[in-house]
């Protein structure tokens, strides 16, 4: 089967889900100008992340984390969202998809309008005081750290600013976690699209829907580790098959 036949019974199979759900990853997002974890040369592919109990601990590893953050926001800033936000949006809003889990923190989902969003890594647009959980918009401390601040604290009670993002070594908001679980054992189609299907416990969705009983489709340019279990394997990228599903669907 050809990858324009093989986005054409997908298609046909999300006309008739009940239940289907979008699990997304940095890939959804890299044609909105957003570099996903490993492209070669991008941001995330040259610094160590900063984990949580570092961050915690140490101010060098703070200042660590700011200026990482510096470097990355310019392209959340400005990003918008494309094709494929778009079209998972308007299935949501016609019946055809109950939820979208993500793995972004760009919050494109919910700039093209999707309304069931689950964020399993929490988002880059808010920072919150580890203090007095006050939330700020990334936007203004931004401006504090191009204003010159290395390591920006909260304003109201001098604690520890972070992003509002789930870090290494930090655990995943439970809640969140348990309906993602529970929406992907109840999924009669699961949608994997743009993740390597590599960090975990987030990878382990799409075995969970498989094994619940839903039809597990993956689109992602390269390989992943659970491609063997997939029902269906498109490599076709993400722009170009949103175009063919979103004609075949009607979107
Ligand atoms: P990943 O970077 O590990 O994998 C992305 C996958 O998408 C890759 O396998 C790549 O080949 C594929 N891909 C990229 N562009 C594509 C395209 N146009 N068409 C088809 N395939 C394409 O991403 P992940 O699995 O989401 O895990 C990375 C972690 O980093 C996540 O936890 C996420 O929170 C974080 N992250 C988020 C963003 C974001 O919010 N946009 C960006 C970078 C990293």
């Amino acid at each position: 089967m050809d990858e324009i036949e093989k986005l054409r019974g997908l298609a046909q199979r999300l006309r008739w889900s009940r239940s289907a759900i979008a699990f997304t990853g940095a890939g959804i997002s890299t044609e909105s100008g957003i570099g996903d974890f490993r492209s070669p040369g991008g941001v995330w592919s040259r610094h160590q992340p900063v984990l949580y109990q570092e961050f915690i601990a140490s101010s060098e590893a703070r200042r660590r984390y700011w200026a990482i953050r510096k470097e990355t926001y310019g392209q959340f800033a400005g990003a918008k969202p494309n094709l494929a936000h778009r079209t998972l949006a308007e299935l949501e809003a016609a019946g055809g998809l109950r939820a979208v889990i993500t793995q972004n923190i760009d919050r494109l989902h919910q700039m093209a309008g999707s309304r069931k969003v689950l964020e399993l890594h929490g988002n880059a647009r808010e920072i919150v005081c580890l203090g007095c959980r006050q939330v700020s918009q990334a936007e203004e401390i931004h401006s504090r750290l191009e204003a010159g601040e290395e390591v920006p604290e909260c304003h109201a009670c001098g604690g520890i600013l972070k992003a509002a993002t789930v870090s290494f070594g930090q655990p995943l908001p439970p809640a969140v976690l348990e309906e993602a679980e529970r929406l992907s054992r109840e999924a009669d189609l699961f949608l994997a699209i743009g993740s390597s299907l590599v960090v975990t416990p987030a990878a382990t969705l799409p075995a969970l829907a498989r094994r619940a009983g839903a039809f597990l489709a993956i689109i992602n340019r390269e390989e992943t580790p659970q491609d063997p279990i997939a029902d269906l394997v498109v490599r076709t990228p993400i722009g170009e098959a949103f175009q063919i599903l979103g004609t075949a669907t009607g979107f």
